[in-house]
């Protein structure tokens, strides 16, 4: 679906409009096209528990690193690692970092700030100045937005703090270019063994993925992208979408699934099509029956509830018991802003999608012994069939209440998910990560 205000603003009379008017001026985001993760240098500074590891870990993503600051130079991404910081003081040493190098941001630059766990510190001044960061990025991730750039913050612990490589290319690369004022948590269920992909290019070979939901939209994107990555996809979608679904696995080499994943033998179907197991479990699938609570009607509560995640708890159950997920699993979950922040209309969806939180933070800490991560995506406004429906005003609004001031592209939901199914992932479990740029709808 295309945005006709970001269009029209792109001539000389449009931005001329947007100037005068003081209209939102939505950047051009860069998408990753394939190559070298950064493209340019990323200055590293800070002293805390990756002070000595954080120059090795960028190299072997392939990015370009430095710890000193040269006049005139743009730089593509900052890191600064403030895990050491442990007073309301000494946080004066994040200003101190990047205020000298704001001005020497290029566009869609990449900030990502690293703590320590807030309820992992020794003392309270410590879990001041950690929890402090939170605050930092969601407000520095207002400020840069308009130039395409973000501010993310990922928090680790002394298990987990060489397990963080995927992430940083991640959180660095243009693969989060809708990625904004997010916080990521590493190591809080004690799964820490990151591996290094034999290729980089393909860190999900020799990976079989199951999406849910696969024929369009969001799902069909993630298909595509966790097959660029190198896993093979098992799609499934219901019966009416079955054609679309045939015709996208031909062209990605998979195989399909056709099956309501609410019906009664939903679990023992998909158990049969995924053969001897599978590595990656999205369950992406979900509708709308948006009405007001005091138009509600029974079976639309219901339907929206089971899709969402009455049916993805049930299958995920039989995968387990029957031990078809594999050690270094991931089961993914797809929540929405409208679990997080509530919308009007929506009562049904956002128990839902909240429900999907709920889901991953129980789920998380019971299958550490298989080795298996549980995490959720919570999307914001995308461009897809979904928010065709929506009335304009409601739409713009969607749009443009956001730091990037502009709704996100299928992929970008793809890329976090792949994220996740990274091998070097294995340290994030638990997480709900929102690709929304920064809405400014709820947390
Ligand atoms: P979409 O309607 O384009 O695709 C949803 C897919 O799920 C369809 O292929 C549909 O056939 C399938 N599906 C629905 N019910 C099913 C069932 N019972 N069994 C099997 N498959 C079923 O929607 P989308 O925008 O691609 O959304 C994908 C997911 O992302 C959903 O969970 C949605 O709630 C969530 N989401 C989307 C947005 C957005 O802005 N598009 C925002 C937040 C969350």
């Amino acid at each position: 679906m295309s945005d006709r205000y970001k269009s029209m603003i792109q001539n000389p009379i449009g931005q001329f409009l947007v100037k005068n008017l003081g209209l939102p001026n939505p950047p051009e985001l860069q998408r990753y096209r394939g190559g070298a993760l950064v493209d340019g240098p990323v200055l590293v500074g800070g002293d805390g528990l990756l002070a000595d590891s954080l120059p090795g870990l960028l190299k072997a993503s392939g990015i370009d690193t430095t710890t000193v600051r040269a006049e005139g130079r743009r730089y593509q991404g900052l890191v600064l690692d403030a895990s050491g910081i442990d007073s309301p003081a000494g946080t004066v040493a994040i200003q101190e970092f990047f205020t000298p190098v704001l001005r020497s941001l290029a566009s869609n630059a990449k900030i990502v700030v690293i703590g320590l766990l807030p309820e992992r510190t020794d003392t309270v001044g410590a879990a001041i100045a950690q929890r402090g960061l939170e605050g930092f990025v969601r407000s520095l991730g207002k400020e840069i937005g308009a130039n395409g750039s973000t501010a993310n913050l990922v928090y680790v612990t002394p298990e987990s703090k060489d397990a963080v490589g995927s992430t940083l290319g991640f959180l660095l690369s243009p693969k989060s270019a809708f990625v904004d004022g997010q916080v990521v948590r590493l190591g809080t269920t004690g799964l820490v063994e990151a591996d290094v992909p034999a290729d980089p290019a393909k860190p999900l070979a020799g990976k079989v993925a199951l999406v849910t939901g696969a024929s369009r939209g969001l799902g069909a994107a993630m298909a595509r992208t966790l097959h660029r990555d190198g896993a093979q996809i098992i799609g499934l979608d219901v019966p009416p979408l079955a054609e679309d679904l045939e015709h996208l696995m031909a062209e990605l080499g998979g195989s399909s699934i056709i099956c309501d994943i609410t019906a009664e033998d939903a679990p023992e179907k998909i158990a049969e099509g995924l053969g001897d197991g599978v590595d990656f479990v999205v369950h992406n699938a979900g509708i709308t029956r948006d009405k007001r609570l005091k138009n509600m009607k029974s079976e639309n509560w219901a339907k929206v509830v089971d899709i969402s995640v009455g049916a993805p708890e049930r299958i995920t159950a039989h995968l387990l018991d029957n031990k078809l997920i594999r050690p270094g699993g991931r089961i993914i979950g797809i929540s929405s802003i409208a679990g997080i922040a509530g919308n009007n209309g929506q009562t049904n969806y956002g128990t839902a999608k909240a429900g999907v939180i709920g889901f991953v933070q129980a789920l998380a800490p019971r299958t550490v012994d298989a080795g298996i991560t549980v995490n959720a995506i919570a999307p914001g406004f995308i461009e897809t069939d979904m928010v065709k429906t929506m009335p304009l005003g409601i739409r713009e609004a969607g749009r443009r209440l956001s730091s990037l001031s502009q709704g996100g592209q299928p992929v970008d939901v793809a890329e976090a998910i792949a994220w996740y199914c990274h091998p070097g992932s294995s340290a994030i479990s638990g997480n709900v990560v929102r690709v929304c740029g920064q809405g400014f709808l709820g947390a």
